[in-house]
């Protein structure tokens, strides 16, 4: 007879070890099954996230940062520096070490939560029964009373762009470049080419990246955008080129260089770059995930088709995460994971989907949450806005960090807010704050109304809150409200 579990996770990236951590902490026998090892054939836990996402490209975006800092920064302070240098392998290493305490403390908390695992690739059967192929051919299978998928997400190719992970690389490849890149070539000018495109510009690469769109991040408030291309191309010199369709590149192994050919509204262009980043997006992973009467449907990009509360076709089957619809964040995938962990034991979790922030890990970074003004535009719904700009900010001055604003839009009516867009120092924190207020439900009076410490970046927010209204106090307000006159 097979085992059977509570619970099966296929995946240990954020949705799949969480989901798996809060079914434990529930009282549920459960198994995670992951695939991942190491070139030193170690079971690897974490996913994208922690191995080749979210946390290697923050360690980068850190170090570079401080290169940065120090090259171009200290003399406004008084503080006298010679030209620093940067060592590729140490900030490497840094990275690597960072991923390793963080994977290894994954298995830490399996351990202490009472997560079974098993090594090897998962395959969902019909009936609620899972296959695993172990590295040496072994299959065995286990039944389970709930399976929850959580196979992730892999970079999607571009036929133009073969990845030869030497000279065209893919976001993993980027975390890895052993030197910086004279000149630096990028396909899409996404989160991952944003991100990964300045780790290796502050470092002296000269960066070009190309963007099939006529719109810079279509997906962000206008406003924001705006602002953010302005600091990017004006301020930090990086060349992103609209409109531009990528139709081949040559490789010239000798001398290590490639000829990227695009097309733009000006006709055919090309562009000799030393590596070249393809970062164009995503997609579902599923290859030998689900056997052919699993029951399991994939929708028609490829995503498995999932409803609101991330259940499958087949009865007591999950998927959540990258694999599933919805924007591809490791916070996403975990919120996900314990909602469908404390369904399964029967508790009425759910997740609300207005209120997930996304966040560029830029310079400044730009963190938003909620709807946009173009978005409540073409809903027709009525709208205020209010902004602040960093530069009015005492605590931004003093810190010589005073590019972006903060905006936020609330219901005309109702002053509920509706959304907060940032870019600026510590986006990504100040987004969070309004991402609590929009789950409590809260107007914009309510965060003009809350004491802000000073000097704080937060006080932008406030102040941002105070202009919804009309009366904000440290910059001019567009159109002051008159108070009513008595009759
Ligand atoms: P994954 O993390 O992809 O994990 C899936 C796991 O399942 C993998 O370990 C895989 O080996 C395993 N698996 C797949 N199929 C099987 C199978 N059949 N059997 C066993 N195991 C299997 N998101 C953010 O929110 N913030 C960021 O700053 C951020 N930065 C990023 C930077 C980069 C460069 C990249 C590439 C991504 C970044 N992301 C970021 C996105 C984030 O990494 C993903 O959204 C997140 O990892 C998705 O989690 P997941 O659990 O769904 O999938
Ligand atoms: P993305 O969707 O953010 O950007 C891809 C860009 O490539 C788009 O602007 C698209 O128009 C462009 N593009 C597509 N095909 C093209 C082509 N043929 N030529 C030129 N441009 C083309 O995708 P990404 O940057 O690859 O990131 C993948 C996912 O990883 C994202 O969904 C994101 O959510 C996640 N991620 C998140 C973070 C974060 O949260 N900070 C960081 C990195 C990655």
């Amino acid at each position: 007879m097979s085992e059977k579990y509570d619970v099966v996770v296929i995946g240990a990236g954020p949705g799949g070890y969480v989901a798996a951590i809060r079914a434990a902490q529930l009282g549920l026998n459960t198994l995670c099954i992951e695939k991942w090892v190491s070139a030193e054939d170690k079971l690897v836990l974490g996913g994208t996230c922690l191995n080749t996402g979210c946390i290697p490209s923050k360690a980068l975006l850190a170090s570079s940062h401080k290169y940065v800092e120090v090259r171009d920064e200290m003399a406004v302070h008084g503080i006298q520096v010679n030209a620093p240098k940067i060592d590729v392998a140490a900030m490497l290493a840094r990275k690597d070490k960072i991923v390793t305490q963080l994977t290894g403390g994954i298995a830490g908390l399996f351990k202490a939560n009472g997560v079974n695992v098993a090594e090897g690739l998962g395959k969902v059967l019909v009936g609620k029964r899972v296959e695993i192929t172990a590295k040496d051919g072994t299959v065995t299978v286990v039944d389970a009373d709930n399976i929850i998928i959580a196979a992730g997400s892999v970079p999607i190719d571009i036929p133009p762009a073969p990845v030869d992970n030497d000279t065209i690389i893919d976001s993993t490849g980027a975390l890895e470049l052993t030197e910086v890149p004279k000149r630096l070539g990028v396909i899409g000018a996404g989160v991952i080419g944003l991100e990964l495109g300045s780790v290796w510009g502050r470092l002296g690469s000269e960066v070009v990246i190309i963007e099939a769109l006529d719109e810079f991040l279509p997906t962000i408030d206008k406003q924001i955008a705006k602002e953010a291309h302005k600091i990017f191309t004006k301020k930090q010199g990086m060349d992103i080129r609209l409109s531009a369709r990528v139709t081949g590149t040559k490789v010239d192994a000798k001398k290590k260089q490639v000829t990227v050919s695009y097309t733009d509204s000006d006709g055919d262009k090309e562009i000799v770059v030393d590596k070249l980043i393809v970062a164009v997006g995503r997609k579902p992973y599923t290859e030998q995930l689900l056997a052919g009467d699993s029951g399991v449907t994939l929708d028609e990009r490829g995503f498995i088709f999932v409803n609101g509360k991330c259940q499958t076709d087949a009865p007591g089957v999950y998927a959540i995460g990258d694999v599933v619809r919805g924007p591809m964040l490791a916070h996403k995938a975990s919120e996900e994971g314990v909602m469908v962990a404390e369904r399964i034991a029967g508790k009425k979790t759910q997740i609300n989907y207005d209120c997930i922030p996304g966040i560029i890990y830029t310079h400044p970074e730009v963190a938003s949450v909620g709807m946009t003004e173009e978005q409540l535009v073409a809903d027709g719904i009525p709208y205020k806005t209010g902004v602040f700009p960093f530069a009015a900010s005492g605590r931004a001055m003093a810190a010589n960090d005073t590019g972006g604003m903060v905006k936020m839009i609330a219901h005309e009516e109702t002053d509920r807010i509706l959304g907060c867009h940032i870019i600026g120092p510590s986006a990504a924190d100040l987004v969070q704050q309004i991402v609590i207020a929009m789950e409590f439900g809260s107007s914009a009076e309510d965060i003009a109304l809350t004491v802000f410490g000073h000097p704080t970046l937060s006080e932008a927010v406030h102040e941002a809150a105070l202009a919804v209204g009309g009366h904000a106090i440290h910059i001019a307000n567009k159109k002051p409200r008159k108070p009513k006159a008595k009759k």
